[in-house]
């Protein structure tokens, strides 16, 4: 089986840990610990192909430090996580896209998904469905609407990165 690791980064309170959760475990966390950062491991199926995931969810409170450096540096693939009601979470998403490129040393052809959080907060939404798909258009990459509470769209998002992992690196 090959194996993939996911970095998944962003703001802190948009919803990174409830993400990985849902996906890892398949519930929904209300109060996870900000400061928690944690490595978790599942098995995907993509296109009829079983695969290991090992996602690390980062505390988010350490933007721009050498930690993320570090994280970026071992990342095969990341998630950069926003949340829909809370419209600066959006531009950290683009500084830290920025950062994984400068740390890839220039190189864009790094897997990469945008994930906008808490879709089912409808009455607290910010940032509408255009203009975050005119920056996805913009940076090239794929863009999700999730809710970690709902369940909504969470798989979609782990197996856009693995297809993309999967066709970026060659079976080693
Ligand atoms: P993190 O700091 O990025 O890891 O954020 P958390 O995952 O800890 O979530 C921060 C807060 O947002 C918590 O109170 C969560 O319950 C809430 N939250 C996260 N995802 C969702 C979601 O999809 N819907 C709703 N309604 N709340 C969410
Ligand atoms: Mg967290």
């Amino acid at each position: 089986m090959r194996e993939f690791n996911a970095v998944v980064l962003g703001a802190g309170g948009v919803g990174k840990s409830a993400l990985t959760v849902r996906f890892v475990r398949d519930v929904f966390v209300e109060n996870y610990d900000p400061t928690i950062e944690e490595e978790y491991r599942r098995n995907i199926e993509v296109d009829g192909q079983l695969y290991s995931l090992e996602v690390l969810d980062t505390a988010g409170a350490e933007q721009f430090t050498a930690l993320n450096e570090v994280y970026m540096k071992s990342g095969r693939g990341f998630i950069l996580v926003f949340s829909l009601t809370q419209e600066a979470s959006l531009r950290e998403v683009d500084n830290l896209r920025q950062q994984i490129y400068r740390v890839k040393g220039g190189n864009t052809d790094v897997p990469i998904v945008v994930v906008g959080t808490k879709m089912d907060l409808v009455n607290e939404r910010e940032v509408q469905r255009n203009t975050i798909q005119d920056l996805a258009t913009r940076w090239a990459l794929p863009f999700y609407e999730t809710s970690a509470k709902r369940n909504w769209h969470v798989n979609e998002v782990f197996e856009d990165l693995v297809r993309q992992m999967r066709d970026r690196y060659p079976a080693d």
